[in-house]
């Protein structure tokens, strides 16, 4: 999963005057060969090139780019993502791949810094789920995100002493059971917080038997007591799609709550006392002044206004001029990712409520402010 320090840092990776190749890829059930993606990403990194306008110094070097890409699509890239992004850039040493977790439309992008749009809504930490799975003896940890599920076997290594056979090198061969259960789901929480730490995500679920959730839940951090959105009663053995159906019961009923908190927040119901704006005029006006601790939108919701070409600034429709850089301004049926990257370079929260919490009626925008 894609942590928002990889999105900011990629934000704001300039490669002077060289050239930074953007390639994102969806993967669809129609192309299932390796082959079709080959053809496919050959054609629009052919256009992309070809628009950009390089030199023929510059455009040797965006060709290796696109030829280790065609390298890597070669292999088995596909895994359990839906999308791809690669950014590229040989001649500054470049070179990012993200599995990602839901699919994006086919797209090349050759330019001076990272074109990362695509990429802020998955940034959004408040709606990613951490699910661990244990028993006495073993554990397994997946990452959940809007309905996708994946199993991160590989974060256990990030605590030493794991066996591949799923338990820890103490736990298995103790005489004293209850003594290495406890310690047992003692690395559990460790790696569990490790991982926290590392990757972050909103909410934790906690599968298993009563007894065992109950334990593991009390030697949890607090601040992963803090981000329980529920229990589940799996077994540790159970397939992939049976705990997806579980902790998808326990996401709907999370995320629901979560945007009619946030809309609360933002319309001014509640006595929670936050500084709030919302509708685009006001949010806008907000982001130029560096004001937003958090914007707020309306997944799915389009928000028309005005672009900058030059500088990504927006604005709302009608405007003439950028009111970043002062240069013309033109009409744009969705601002909603540039938003996003103006709140993300100013430091801010992005998050994205669902449909229904009463924000649409405010042209899907809002944020709470810093000050
Ligand atoms: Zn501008």
């Amino acid at each position: 999963m894609i942590s928002r320090k990889q999105v900011v840092d990629l934000l704001h990776f300039k490669a002077g005057s060289g050239w930074v190749l953007s390639f994102y890829l969806g993967i669809g059930v129609y192309k299932s060969k390796a082959k079709a993606y080959e053809i496919e990403a050959k054609d629009i990194m052919k256009a992309a090139v070809g628009e950009a306008g390089l030199s023929d110094d510059d455009r040797a070097k965006v060709e290796e780019d696109v030829q280790k890409i065609l390298g890597f699509l070669k292999m088995d890239f596909k895994g359990r993502a839906r999308g791809l992004a690669i950014f590229a850039s040989g001649g500054t040493g470049l070179w990012q791949v993200f599995r990602l977790p839901v699919a994006v439309p086919d797209r090349c992008v050759v330019n001076h810094s990272p074109y990362v749009l695509p990429m802020l809504k998955l940034v959004d930490e408040g709606r990613r789920y951490c699910i661990v799975v244990a028993d006495k003896t073993k554990a397994r940890v997946f990452t959940m995100y809007q309905g996708e599920i994946s199993e991160r076997t590989e974060i256990f290594d990030l605590v030493p002493g794991w066996h591949k056979q799923g338990g820890w090198a103490q736990a298995r061969f103790q005489r004293h059971i209850k003594d290495a259960a406890n310690k047992h789901l003692k690395h559990v929480a460790d790696t569990v917080f490790e991982f926290y730490k590392g990757e972050g995500f909103g909410h934790l679920i906690i599968g298993g038997a009563q007894e065992v959730r109950t334990r593991l839940f009390r030697i949890l951090h607090s601040y992963l007591q803090r981000t329980l959105a529920g229990y589940v009663t799996v077994d540790i053995a159970s397939n992939s799609s049976e705990v997806l159906a579980a902790a998808r019961r326990i996401e709907e009923e999370t995320e629901t709550r979560r945007s009619q908190k946030i809309a609360r927040a933002l319309l001014g119901d509640s006595d929670q006392g936050y500084m709030t704006v919302t509708g685009l005029k006001d949010t806008v006006r907000a982001l130029e002044k560096g004001r937003v601790h958090t914007l707020v939108m309306v997944d799915g919701e389009h928000i028309e206004g005005c672009l900058c070409g030059d500088c990504g600034g927006v604005d709302v429709l009608g405007a003439k001029t950028c009111p970043y850089c002062r240069k013309k301004v033109g009409r744009e049926g969705d601002i909603s990712e540039h938003l996003a990257v103006l709140a993300v370079h100013q430091d801010a929260e992005v998050s994205y409520v669902n449909k229904g919490a009463g924000l649409e009626a405010k042209d899907g925008v809002g944020a709470i402010l810093r000050w």
